[in-house]
């Protein structure tokens, strides 16, 4: 029996669930224009959302903490989740609130997106703290950006106070106060968030800062930090990227998984490699997200 099966490790995951509007088109229209669009379909999404059905396909016992509209995409988005294995008791619908939605337009090689957050402005503090007991117990919590910043600092004193790690992935880049930052055991932003949390200092300087904490995902080079002895790179492993959205939220799922089961950062950094270049392989951030035993059999 693997380490894996013996202990299924408690994630909790705070944070967004959205659904992805897509439209394809030859063309974005101009101001006051129409155009015949190619294809639509919707997607379910959300930072928060992503990450926990990543985790929970890692093979994690996920529990979301996060708020849907009273409208029939709060339902589906519900549905995705309950089909992935996350327990959703604490994602409760917002009356006479629409769901977060990502509008999206695919034209001309490019991508166009209005985010509304609409429900996911409710995750605040007061309903967060309900789940303060859920919060407590997970053996590790992981967190977004797309929720208001007075919850992510309510969460990071909950983790604190309670001795849970906090995995903070500050994406989307936006400030993030010292007291967040001192709070959480992990940071994981990309190049963008990084340079934008450390105020252009040296990215060195800043990872020796944080040794063993600050963790900067490189794209297809793979993740960089500093071991307390030296920067160290884990790179990423070579595959046909076909579409890369969602290979943060995977990497930072798969990480928090295999830290919660104990496994050294650098092992979990090998495993958030693997299982973030695996979801690039295939479209879609959910769609893309690789199961525990298709990563485990890419690792062998
Ligand atoms: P996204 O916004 O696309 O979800 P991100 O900007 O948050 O991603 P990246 O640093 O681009 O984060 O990628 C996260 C991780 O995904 C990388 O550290 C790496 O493990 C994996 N990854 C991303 N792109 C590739 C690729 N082309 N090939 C292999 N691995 C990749």
């Amino acid at each position: 029996m693997s380490a894996y099966t013996k202990k299924q490790p408690r994630v909790v995951v705070v944070g967004s669930c959205s659904m992805d509007l897509v439209v394809t088109s030859s063309r974005r229209p101009g101001a006051g224009e129409t155009v015949l669009g190619e294809s639509f379909k919707t997607v379910p999404g959300g930072k928060g959302a992503n990450q926990a059905v990543a985790a929970a396909r890692l093979g994690a016992d996920v529990s979301m903490i996060g708020r849907v509209g009273d409208d029939s995409l709060g339902q589906t988005i519900l549905d995705n989740l309950k089909q992935n294995g996350v327990c959703t008791d604490n994602v409760e619908p917002v009356t006479h609130c629409e769901s977060g939605t990502a509008h999206i337009i695919l034209a001309e090689g490019d991508n166009s997106i209005i985010v509304v957050e609409a429900a996911n402005r409710h995750v605040t503090p007061e309903y967060v703290e309900q789940a303060r007991a859920v919060i407590e117990q997970a053996d590790i919590v992981l967190i977004q950006q797309e929720i208001p910043a007075e919850t992510v600092l309510l969460v990071s004193r909950i983790c604190k106070q309670s001795g849970v790690p906090l995995l903070l992935n500050p994406a989307p880049a936006r400030p993030v106060e010292a007291e967040v930052i001192d709070n959480s055991a992990y940071l994981t932003p990309n190049e963008h968030e990084a340079s934008l949390l450390f105020d252009g200092a040296e990215l060195g300087e800043s990872l020796r800062k944080y040794p063993n904490r600050l963790i900067v995902t490189e794209g297809s080079r793979g993740a960089r930090y500093f071991d307390g002895q030296e920067e160290a790179v884990v790179p990423s492993y070579p595959v046909e990227a076909v579409d890369t959205t969602g290979a943060g939220d995977t990497f930072n799922a798969a990480f928090a998984v295999a830290l919660a089961e104990g496994k050294s950062i650098a092992d979990s950094l090998r495993f958030a490699n693997r299982a973030a270049s695996l979801s690039v392989t295939r479209f879609g951030a959910q769609g893309g997200m690789p199961k525990r035993a298709e990563v485990e059999e890419a690792l062998a």
